[in-house]
């Protein structure tokens, strides 16, 4: 009975899913057939309307491009890597949007190598999602901390910013899909991340948060596991 609630589980998921990715598709695509009508009619049709078109379509390939993480990779293609090689590449990628924002982006970890059998571009995709999310929170002039440690068993991964911080309720709904509190947001980043660090590294995932004090992301990565994609 156990797998089968599990089966059962994971079908409502599924059920889930396809209607909130219905929905989110549904209301830019409604949106592109009013104005390719209007093309039609292209006395009416105004510049800028190609410019609405664009955002339009961007948003349809940013949900896409989400779930695409979502689903597992075709190959599996683990390798050892150092997440601190991998956070380094990152950091330096965000760092021109963090100075604009006037965001300090700050590394703590010492000298000894983290490394981990991870699928990198994956481990990358995870990092991009947590340090976007601090400075979205942040808005600007704030710290973004990123620390990493291990011992034995594990590596682990905190980042923390010195922003908003969720309530309860909200801490609650991160990972759920569509979940979004930003105008443009697509609620996926987190959920494609915990998908990543739970099921394809078997890792873990948890959140601290304090209204008007900040958030804290934990992950921990195993260094060793059996490398099969559940
Ligand atoms: P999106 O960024 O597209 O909104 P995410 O899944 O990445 O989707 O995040 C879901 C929601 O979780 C965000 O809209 C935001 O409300 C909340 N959230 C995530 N990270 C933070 C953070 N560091 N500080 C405050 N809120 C956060
Ligand atoms: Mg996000």
């Amino acid at each position: 009975t156990e797998q089968l609630l599990e089966e059962w589980e994971k079908l409502s998921l599924v059920g889930q899913m396809s209607a909130g990715i219905a929905h989110e598709i549904r209301n830019p695509i409604t949106s592109l057939k009013g104005f390719v009508q209007l093309l039609h009619q292209s006395k009416d049709f105004k510049a800028e309307y190609f410019q609405i078109m664009d955002a339009e379509f961007n948003r349809i390939e940013t949900i896409i491009k989400e779930l695409l993480m979502f689903s597992k990779p075709q190959k599996a293609n683990f390798c050892e890597r150092d997440v601190k090689d991998i956070m380094r590449h990152v950091v330096l990628l965000m760092d021109p949007q963090a100075m604009m924002k006037n965001i300090q982006l700050k590394t703590v970890w010492d000298h000894t190598d983290a490394v981990v059998s991870c699928l990198d571009h994956q481990l990358k995709q995870v990092f991009i999602n947590l340090i976007k999310n601090a400075m979205e929170a942040i808005v600007s002039d704030g710290e973004v901390v990123i620390r990493i440690d291990q011992d034995e068993e594990d590596v682990t991964i905190k980042v923390s910013d010195n922003g908003p911080g969720m309530s309860p309720e909200m801490i609650a709904k991160i990972g759920e899909p569509f979940f979004s509190t930003k105008e443009s947001g697509t609620g996926l980043g987190m959920m494609v991340t915990k998908n990543i660090i739970q099921n394809n590294h078997h890792g873990s995932f948890h959140v601290e948060s304090e209204v008007d004090k900040g958030t804290t992301f934990t992950i921990r990565l195993p260094k060793e596991f059996e490398r099969q994609l559940r």
